[in-house]
C-alpha cells in the first residue's frame, strides 16, 4: 500500500465520522484510517452545545433504525463520550398534566456540556485516536470516486488520496456536497422532509420545567415537538445558510453563571410529496422570505403583539412588560407575514397547550424568533444496512438522513464500521 493509500478514509470529524473511527480501532487496531475535515475542530452539534440524547427514536432517522438497533448501540456511544446523565424531577407531574390534552412528554437519558466546554471533549477524543494511529489531515474534500476495487478522495487544490473504504460523513452543512457525489454516481436519493419551526425566549421563570428536566421533549398533535432547550446561561444565536441567517439556540455549562434565559425551538415536521419534492428547496424559499422582510435578518416578535396582531416593533421591544432584552439581535417585526399560515396555526395550537402544561411560558415578554429550520434528509438509496452507497462508499450521518443528533450520528458511524469489518 502506498503512503497515500488507507484501509478506510473518513470525510468529516463530527460525531458520525468517530463513530466510525472508534469502533474500527476498537475492532481492528492495526487498521489505518486517514481523517479528512475542512476545519480544526468539527463544526456540528459537538461543538455547539452538545447535548446528547441517549433515549430513542431522539437523534435517530426512524425511517433506518428500529429501537432494538439503536438500544443495541447506544451503550457504546456512551463509553467513548462519557456523559453525565441528567437527572430529572417532577415528570410525572408534568406527563399527567400533558397526557389530559393530548401531548405526550417522552423520558430522555441526556447529558448537557455546554459550548464553553466542548472543545475540550473533542481535544479529548481527537487525542486518543491519534494515540490510536489514526491520521488527520484538515482540507476540503470537492469529490469521490470509485476506480479498480479502490475509492479515490479528491480535495481542494487538486490533491488526491485513495482508500479500500470512503465513508462520507460532512453533516448538514455537507449537503450539497453530498448531493453533488450522488448525482455524479447516480445514486438514487430523496430530500422531501423539512422541519419549519420558531424558537422561544423567555425568563427561565416562565418556564420552569427546566429547572426539572433540562431538554423536555414534548410531541404535540399535527407534527410539532419541542426541540433543543437550553438554560443555566443560555443564548440564541444566528446560524449563516446558502447567504441567509437562521436562528438556533445553545447554553454554556453549568460552570458559567447562569442569566436567567430559557430558549428552545417548536418544529413542525413537513413531508413533502410530488410534485413540490426537495426540501432544502423549500427551506431556502422561506429563509430568504424571512430575510428579506427582516432587512437581512430574522424576525423577532413578542407574544404580546403577537396577540394582538401587531408587528413587534424596535422601539417598542424592551418597554414595560416586555422584562428581559432578547439575547439575539434580530429584526423586531411581524412573524404572520413570513410564516405559512399552516405551520404558524400548528405551532400556535402547540404553544397554547404547553402553557396549560407549564403555564407562564405564553407570557406576554416571550419572544418568538423565525426561521428555525433543519434540513436533514438526504435519503440515498442505501444498498444495505451500514448505509453503503456503492461497493466502497459508505453515506452517514445527518447530512445522509442517517441520524438527526449526535448519539444517532455516532451510531451510524458505528453501522458503518461493522460494514467495513464485514
Ligand atoms: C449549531 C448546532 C447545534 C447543535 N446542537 C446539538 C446538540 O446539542 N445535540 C445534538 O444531539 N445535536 C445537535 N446538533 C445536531 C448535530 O450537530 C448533528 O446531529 C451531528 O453533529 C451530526 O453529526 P455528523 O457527523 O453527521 O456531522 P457534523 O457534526 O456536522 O460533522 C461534519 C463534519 O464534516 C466536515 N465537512 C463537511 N463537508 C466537508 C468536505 N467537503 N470536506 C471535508 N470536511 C467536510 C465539517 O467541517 C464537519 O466538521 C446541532 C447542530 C448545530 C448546527
Amino acid at each position: 500500500m502506498s503512503a497515500s493509500e488507507y484501509d478506510v478514509l473518513i470525510v468529516g470529524t463530527g460525531p458520525a465520522g468517530l463513530g466510525t473511527a472508534y469502533h474500527l480501532t476498537d475492532i481492528s487496531p492495526s487498521i489505518s484510517i486517514l481523517m479528512i475535515d475542512k476545519e480544526t475542530f468539527c463544526s456540528g452539534g459537538l461543538l455547539n452545545d452538545c447535548k446528547q440524547n441517549y433515549t430513542y427514536p431522539i437523534g435517530f432517522a426512524v425511517e433506518n433504525w428500529s429501537k432494538e438497533e439503536a438500544e443495541r448501540l447506544l451503550p457504546r456511544v456512551e463509553t467513548h463520550l462519557r456523559p453525565i446523565i441528567k437527572k430529572k424531577h417532577n415528570l410525572e407531574v408534568y406527563q399527567r398534566r400533558a397526557d389530559r390534552i393530548g401531548v405526550t412528554l417522552l423520558d430522555v437519558r441526556q447529558a448537557h456540556v455546554g459550548t464553553d466546554q466542548s472543545r475540550t471533549l473533542i481535544r479529548r477524543l481527537l487525542g486518543e485516536l491519534k494515540s490510536r494511529g489514526v491520521h488527520f489531515l484538515k482540507k476540503e474534500v470537492t469529490d469521490v470516486f470509485e476506480n479498480s476495487g479502490r475509492a479515490e478522495i479528491i480535495m481542494d487544490g487538486g490533491e488526491t488520496v485513495r482508500g479500500r473504504n470512503v465513508i462520507l460523513a460532512p453533516g448538514r452543512k455537507g449537503f450539497g456536497f453530498l448531493q453533488q457525489v450522488m448525482e455524479r454516481m447516480g445514486i438514487d436519493y430523496i430530500d422531501n422532509v423539512v422541519d419549519v419551526g420558531i424558537r422561544i425566549e423567555t425568563a427561565a421563570d416562565n418556564y420552569r420545567i427546566v429547572k426539572d428536566y433540562y431538554d423536555p421533549k414534548f410531541y404535540f398533535p399535527d407534527g410539532v415537538r419541542t426541540f433543543c432547550t437550553n438554560s443555566g446561561h443560555a443564548r440564541v444565536v444566528l446560524e449563516r445558510y446558502q447567504g441567509f441567517n437562521l436562528v438556533n439556540g445553545h447554553a454554556l455549562s453549568e460552570k458559567k453563571p447562569g442569566n436567567n434565559l430559557a430558549n428552545f425551538a417548536l418544529l413542525k415536521t413537513i413531508g413533502l410529496k410530488d410534485p413540490v419534492r426537495s426540501g432544502q428547496q423549500m427551506a431556502v424559499f422561506l429563509g430568504r422570505l424571512a430575510n428579506e422582510i427582516g432587512g437581512g435578518m430574522p424576525l423577532m416578535q413578542r407574544v404580546g403583539d403577537f396577540r394582538m396582531g401587531k408587528r413587534s416593533t424596535a422601539e417598542r421591544f424592551n418597554e414595560d412588560l416586555y422584562s428581559f432584552p432578547p439575547s439575539c439581535h434580530v429584526t423586531a417585526g411581524d412573524l404572520g407575514l413570513a410564516v405559512p399560515a399552516k405551520i404558524m396555526r400548528h405551532i400556535w395550537a402547540a404553544m397554547k397547550k404547553l402553557d396549560t402544561i407549564i403555564p407562564g411560558v405564553l407570557h406576554p415578554s416571550t419572544v418568538m424568533y423565525y426561521p428555525e429550520i433543519k434540513m436533514y434528509a438526504n435519503k440515498p438509496a442505501f444498498l444495505d444496512r451500514h448505509f453503503r452507497v456503492s461497493e466502497n462508499i459508505y453515506m452517514i450521518g445527518d447530512g445522509a438522513g442517517t441520524s438527526r443528533g449526535i448519539t444517532g450520528a455516532w451510531a451510524s458511524g458505528i453501522r458503518a464500521a461493522e460494514g467495513v469489518l464485514e
